[in-house]
């Protein structure tokens, strides 16, 4: 079963069909237009860096140390790699982290990007 983000916005082009990322629980290399994958990449974009037509990105994620790593190549429907970074040790991303991983940024849009700690404008909405 997709994803709940892939089911909730189901086929909205034409062409070829979405493959979610998550048919498991683990991130699969074979996806096209997942729902959840398209959301991390919104997510991380701003911070990627190219090589050629190829990105990676790196988020901090969950406030305690971790990080979440994307690679796609071009801005095409594919996510190449979806990782996490916990201590040194690199993980596949599950559904359920990316899961909390979007709640977070989307609960959270004061957070800056590329850093976990409050704005100073997110503080003062915090306390309103
Ligand atoms: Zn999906």
């Amino acid at each position: 079963m997709p994803c709940k983000l892939c089911e909730q916005r189901g086929k909205t082009w034409k062409g070829d069909d979405p493959k979610c990322a998550f048919l498991a629980d683990t991130f699969s290399t074979d996806n096209w237009n997942c729902a959840t994958m398209h959301e991390l990449r919104t997510i991380c974009e701003d911070l990627a860096v190219y090589n050629e037509d190829q990105y990676s990105a790196v988020v901090p994620v969950f406030d305690c140390g971790e990080f979440l790593v994307l690679s796609w190549y071009k801005r095409l429907g594919r996510i190449e790699g979806a990782w996490i970074i916990d201590s040194g040790t690199v993980l596949p991303l599950t559904i359920q982290e990316a899961v909390v991983i979007i709640e977070q940024y989307r609960k959270n849009n004061t957070m800056e990007r590329g850093h976990m700690r409050p704005t100073a404008q997110g503080e003062k909405a915090a306390q309103a």
